[in-house]
């Protein structure tokens, strides 16, 4: 079983300074051509650099990240208000 090393728990997200979108972006890992780890940008694809910054769901809202699937106007289940936390149906 492989070690995982950078991972500290999974409400942790990891987010980096994009030089392409000038601010911390959210980030995903992807294989290079080398079978090494990088790290994406989850929105225009860039490597990043590596000084992730390892966030709380609230510290990611507070980037303007929503946590969990983004709201969507035909699948709102019981919350009117698009908070995005809302994600078990009351009825
Ligand atoms: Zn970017």
């Amino acid at each position: 079983m492989p070690t995982l090393t950078s991972a500290p728990r999974d409400a942790s997200f990891p987010m980096a300074d994009c030089a392409l979108c000038g601010k911390p972006v959210l980030t995903y890992v992807a294989l290079d051509d080398a079978g090494a780890e990088r790290r994406i940008c989850v929105h225009c694809d860039t490597a990043v650099a590596e000084n992730l910054k390892w966030v709380s769901p609230g510290e990611l809202e507070q980037a303007g990240y929503y946590f969990g699937p983004p709201p969507a106007e035909s699948e709102k289940g019981g919350c009117s208000t698009g908070c995005g936390s809302c994600g078990v149906k009351k009825s």
